[in-house]
């Protein structure tokens, strides 16, 4: 008897960790994190008045029914076709809860081969929660290479490469999928900064950063011809562009040259940033948050 109840209480424990999903930013039914409470929506989802200053594109904000996001988040295949099957489809958005952690801190230096990022990985522009977790400030230094070594086949983004660059305000930038291998803006819910963050606080962009401003005042996210952040491969990412206007072509790495340079984009379809890397990315910029998990783990132990 007593080992049953063991097991059972066992059991309670895997299925309390799994329902958030390793990643822990498990949508609920109607895009608000369902946290347990019978999917009843905790987020207020974002319309299109809600962002219509930002730029020149036709905002469309949670233009799909549930059933389109489970679809399209369970999508695989090539890149076209992802792109085919989702057309017009936009990322799920909602309204999150204020929330405030310390202040950004980003100091960017540079030698001889790269840019070098250290950053807390804390935005300055408002956070906001969608799922049970809240930004934590972390020791994170990003390498740039200066130079981009081409490389003869691209390297894919897959589940497995979650953070793939970073934006200008030293803020990691996720690829497009999640812990479970969907697509994680189909799957996931940002706010209205295109953001959320980690089970282990770390903060991310699943798509173009709205909330980052020029002196202006204005979005820098949604123009195509503004840089947002930089690929590990050293490349620029530049801000939302759509692929049927802004030209040349957009390749399967979500880039193209023009202007005598090669950068990538971010748009509103599949894969949002990189689908995958042209040049070789700097390594030690996928460690970051393993390395500081571990030594975390380790300070714990020798308390
Ligand atoms: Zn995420
Ligand atoms: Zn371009």
């Amino acid at each position: 008897m007593k080992h049953l109840f063991k097991i059972i209480f066992i059991i309670v424990i895997i299925l309390g960790l799994t329902s958030c999903g390793p990643k822990g930013h498990r949508k609920g039914k109607h895009g608000g994190h369902g946290h347990g409470h019978g999917g009843k929506s905790e987020y207020k989802l974002l319309t299109k008045n809600d962002i219509q200053n930002l730029g020149d594109h036709s905002f469309d904000v949670n233009n799909g029914t549930e059933e389109q996001y489970e679809t399209a988040a369970n999508l695989s295949g090539t890149v076209e076709e992802i792109q085919k099957k989702t057309e017009g489809l936009w990322p799920r958005m909602a309204k999150g809860t204020v929330y405030n952690v310390v202040d950004s801190r980003l100091n960017i230096t540079e030698n001889e081969n790269f840019l070098i990022f250290e950053t807390n990985n804390i935005p300055k522009h408002v956070l906001t929660r969608t799922n049970p977790n809240e930004a934590t400030p972390k020791n994170y230094s990003f390498y740039i290479p200066k130079n981009p070594k081409l490389l003869e086949v691209p390297y894919k983004i897959t589940e497995k490469t979650q953070e793939i660059g970073i934006a200008l305000n030293g803020v990691v930038i996720a690829g497009p999928y999640d812990s479970q291998d969907k697509i994680a803006p189909y799957n996931r819910v940002v706010d209205e900064c295109s953001s959320h963050a980690d089970p282990q606080g770390m903060y991310h962009y699943h798509f173009s950063p709205m909330c980052i401003k020029n002196s202006k005042g204005n979005a820098l996210g949604v123009n195509p011809l503004n840089q947002i952040g930089w690929s590990f491969d050293g490349f620029k990412i530049f801000g939302l562009a759509d692929r049927k206007k802004h030209m040349p072509a957009i390749d399967n790495c979500n880039g193209h040259s023009h202007d005598g340079d090669y950068h990538y984009h971010a748009t509103i379809d599949y894969p949002f940033f990189m689908g995958c890397y042209k040049a070789e990315p700097q390594n030690s910029n996928f460690e970051q948050k393993k390395r500081r998990m571990n030594k975390q783990y380790k300070d714990k132990r020798n308390e």
